[in-house]
């Protein structure tokens, strides 16, 4: 059964000053879980947010949020997303407290003074409530504008990089939120620069660049998918240098090189598409052929990081994209 969905685009585009900032662009957010949005600068991603939010009309393409046509322009649907932009304003005088007060009242809050009790305490502020933003880290405003979005009990959060400009700490204790409003039911959608993070922090993933979407799904399928795209690590009894020559020479290998007194990396020549096993299994075969003693044959699994390189244009690979 497909995934019950928080969000779904279709098609949309959208063009500043005749140039397509977005082309194309389907998504499919499954609710309960955190989505990373990736790319490089000026991919599109804000204005697809902008766009999802009803920040932005798009020129073209339908946004289904929370199950609604066009869920963004209908306020009981809007009143059950949240949204953190990418540079929030804070009010440096206010105390956390009295900035949460402000917006409750603005949104009209059930059970206002709870309420702000609640959030300062989802994102670990509750024992610096009564001093001013001005005397918080980077970090912590952070957290006190994030509290701000959960104030009216959000199904949907869409985050423009949260996390940007924070130290690691900053980084990791945002990560842990992240984890726990998704663990309470959640869905997040947000982007970052910083791969580790989503690496670790992400469920899902969607790559855009140029404005269209190169790849996207579960972090589960995608990562291991890039095992076939990648190189064999080998392990052998002998030492690899005497061998090296003779390695090369196999009808099984296109490229080898040593990464080791007795490891080395191999790529395969085998048909785009191998699986993996298929691969393992025939490089394993040929060097036992050429006389020599295998100890291990594992696939590289790229990071985050390697697969946004070869996703915006470094390297080709076969990585099971949407095209693909
Ligand atoms: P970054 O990672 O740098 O935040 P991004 O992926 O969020 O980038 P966008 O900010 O959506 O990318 O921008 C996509 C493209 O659209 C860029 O070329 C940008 O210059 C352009 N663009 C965005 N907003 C406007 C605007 N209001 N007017 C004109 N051009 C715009």
């Amino acid at each position: 059964m497909p995934p019950d969905l928080a969000l779904e685009t279709h098609g949309l585009v959208k063009s500043f000053n005749g140039t397509r900032a977005v082309d194309g662009v389907d998504l499919a957010v499954a609710k309960g879980e955190i989505v990373g949005f990736l790319g490089p600068n000026g991919a599109g991603k804000t204005t697809v947010m902008n766009i999802v939010t009803g920040l932005l009309k798009p020129d073209a393409g339908e946004v289904i949020l929370l199950g609604e046509r066009e869920g963004y322009r209908r306020p009981e649907v809007r009143s059950r997303i949240g949204c953190l932009q990418e540079k929030p304003r804070i009010y440096p005088d206010m105390t956390a407290r009295e900035y949460l007060g402000f917006f409750a009242n603005l949104y009209g809050v059930d059970g206002g003074g709870e309420r702000i009790g609640e959030v300062l305490e989802r994102v670990s502020l509750a024992q610096d409530a009564d001093r001013p933003l001005s005397t918080f880290s980077r970090g912590m405003q952070q957290r006190a504008c994030l509290a701000r979005t959960l104030l009216h009990r959000p199904e949907f959060m869409v985050l423009d990089e949260p996390t940007l400009g924070l130290d690691p700490n900053g980084v990791a204790e945002m990560r842990r939120i992240f984890r726990e409003l998704r663990d309470e039911g959640l869905t997040l959608l947000f982007s970052s620069h910083q791969l580790d993070e989503m690496e670790r922090v992400c469920d899902s993933v969607v790559f855009l660049r140029d404005g269209q979407v190169v790849a996207a799904g579960r972090k589960d399928d995608i990562l291991p998918a890039t095992e076939d795209a990648g190189l064999l690590h080998v392990e052998l009894l002998e030492e690899v240098e005497p061998h090296l020559d003779r390695v090369r020479a196999l009808d099984a290998v296109r490229k080898a090189e040593r990464s080791g007194a007795n490891t080395l990396a191999i790529e395969p020549a085998l048909p785009e598409g191998t699986p993996i096993r298929d691969r393992r299994g025939a490089v394993s075969r040929a060097l036992a052929a050429g006389g020599l003693t295998v100890l291990s044959v594992t696939g590289a699994r790229m990071s985050l990081e390697e697969l946004f390189l070869v996703l915006t244009g470094t390297a080709g690979a076969n990585l099971g994209t949407k095209d693909g």
